[in-house]
Order: C-alpha cells, then sequence, then structure tokens
C-alpha cells in the first residue's frame, strides 16, 4: 500500500470531516450548508481561511474561538479524525478505486446522520432519501452488489423495520421507531446489499439493547427514555463494510 495514497486517504477524510461538522450543525437548522462562511456562535466572528483548518487549526487556537476565547467543542476535531479514520480504512479496503469514492460518501453521509440524530432524535429526509435513491443507482456502475440486489436490499431494509415500527406500536401505543428510522435501513439495504440486512440489523440491535439498558438503568426514567436508534444502525453497517465477511465466517461457524 502507497503511503503516499494512504496520506491523501486521510488529509480527504479530515477535510470531508470538517464539512461533516458543518452538515451536522446546519441541516437540523434548515441553514445552507454552503452559504454564509463560518461563524463563531458565541461571538459571530467570521472563521477565516487559516483558521479553518481541519485539526490543525484546533491545536493552534487552543480549542478556543480567536475572538472571543469561548471554548469550541471537543467533537469538531473528534468528526475530523473519525473520518480521517474511515477514510484510510476504505481506503486500504478497496485500493484506489471508484468503490472508495463512492463508499467515503456512503460512510459521511451516515456518520452525518447519527450525530443529527443523537442530537436531535430525528433523521432528516434531505440526506435519508437521496442516500436511498443514490445506493441505488451506483449499484449500476460495476465493482459492487447488483441492482437486484440493491433494490430487495432497499425494501427488505424499509420494510422490515417498518414492519417492526408498526406492530410496536400496536402493542406498546407509543412510538417505538420513527419513520427515519425505515428510511435510514432502506438507504443502507440499497447500498449494502440483502445480504448484510440480517447481520446490521442484529448487531445494531444487540448493541442498542445494551447501550439503552445502561441509559435506563442510569437514567432512571424508565423505558420511556428516548435512545436514537440511526447511530447503531449506522454502527451496524460500518461493521458490516469492514468486518462482514469474517462475522458471518464466525457466525456461520458456530453451527457447523
Ligand atoms: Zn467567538
Amino acid at each position: 500500500m502507497d503511503f503516499v495514497l494512504c496520506l491523501y486517504a486521510v488529509l480527504l477524510g479530515l477535510c470531508l470531516g470538517s464539512f461533516a461538522n458543518v452538515c451536522i450543525y446546519r441541516i437540523p437548522r434548515n441553514k445552507s450548508i454552503v452559504h454564509p462562511a463560518s461563524s463563531c456562535p458565541q461571538c459571530g466572528a467570521k472563521i477565516r481561511f487559516f483558521d479553518n483548518i481541519p485539526l490543525i487549526s484546533y491545536l493552534l487556537l487552543r480549542g478556543r474561538c480567536r475572538g472571543c476565547k469561548v471554548p469550541i467543542s471537543m467533537r469538531y476535531p473528534l468528526v475530523e479524525i473519525l473520518m480521517a479514520f474511515l477514510s484510510l480504512a476504505l481506503f486500504v479496503r478497496f485500493g484506489f478505486q471508484l468503490q472508495y469514492i463512492l463508499f467515503l460518501a456512503f460512510v459521511g453521509t451516515i456518520v452525518i446522520l447519527s450525530f443529527i440524530d443523537f442530537d436531535y432524535k430525528i433523521l432528516p429526509d434531505v440526506l435519508t432519501l437521496p442516500g436511498i435513491a443514490v445506493g441505488w443507482m451506483v449499484s449500476f456502475l460495476p465493482g459492487g452488489i447488483s441492482w437486484v440486489d440493491s433494490l430487495i436490499g432497499l425494501i427488505a431494509g424499509g420494510g422490515s423495520l417498518y414492519l417492526v415500527a408498526v406492530v410496536y406500536e400496536r402493542i406498546t401505543g407509543r412510538e417505538g421507531l420513527g419513520g427515519g428510522d425505515v428510511k435510514l435501513l432502506a438507504m443502507i439495504g440499497a447500498w449494502m446489499g440483502w445480504v448484510s440486512l440480517p447481520l446490521i440489523v442484529l448487531m445494531s440491535s444487540l448493541c442498542g439493547a445494551v447501550i439503552g439498558s445502561i441509559f435506563i438503568l442510569a437514567g432512571g426514567k424508565g423505558a420511556r427514555t428516548q435512545i436514537p436508534f440511526g447511530p447503531f444502525l449506522s454502527l451496524g453497517a460500518l461493521c458490516y463494510l469492514f468486518f462482514g465477511r469474517e462475522i458471518s465466517h464466525w457466525y456461520f461457524g458456530l453451527f457447523m
């Protein structure tokens, strides 16, 4: 693996992480993601280009606004580091191929969705619906899953979660899964194919159940504590993307 290309993958990931931060902040607030330039939420000072270099600026400014010195959330550099890491991992997984760029867009989108869901308990249609459409269109390109696998994944992913949501609401009389979760799993199915879905749903439900129980025990608010499911679905999709074959081997090996 070429070191210089790996370095480019990291730098591209850092820049995408910086853009992801803009999307996470602005999309739920219904603001444009291209205009105006970023400004400090505290004092409103425009962030100049030399203070807007991913990671480096945060370190140079010691995590504070140049104007008013208010601390900048640690989450900005963390999202940049996360995207840099994921970009490198995708590059190692796919190499210098079209699939690398395509899945970088997919992974970036589910990262943005997860943080928005975490903050606001919503998964905006403006991301999931194009995500579904693009995922299916991408399956017509060579090198990935077939368009049939993608289409079945889209329908099975959305359909299965829709069914769970309806049954849950009938039984308990309250909403457990939102329509956003349904669209997110449809998007994941469209990108990764129906074969990936059982493992993704299994992994995200397990993680969700464990972390959800901890939250409920710690919070003491009972089963009504609202825990977003989007980040767990995204985590499941990432696990499958990087370790799907290994996990399948291990899982089916248990029964043979
Ligand atoms: Zn400021």
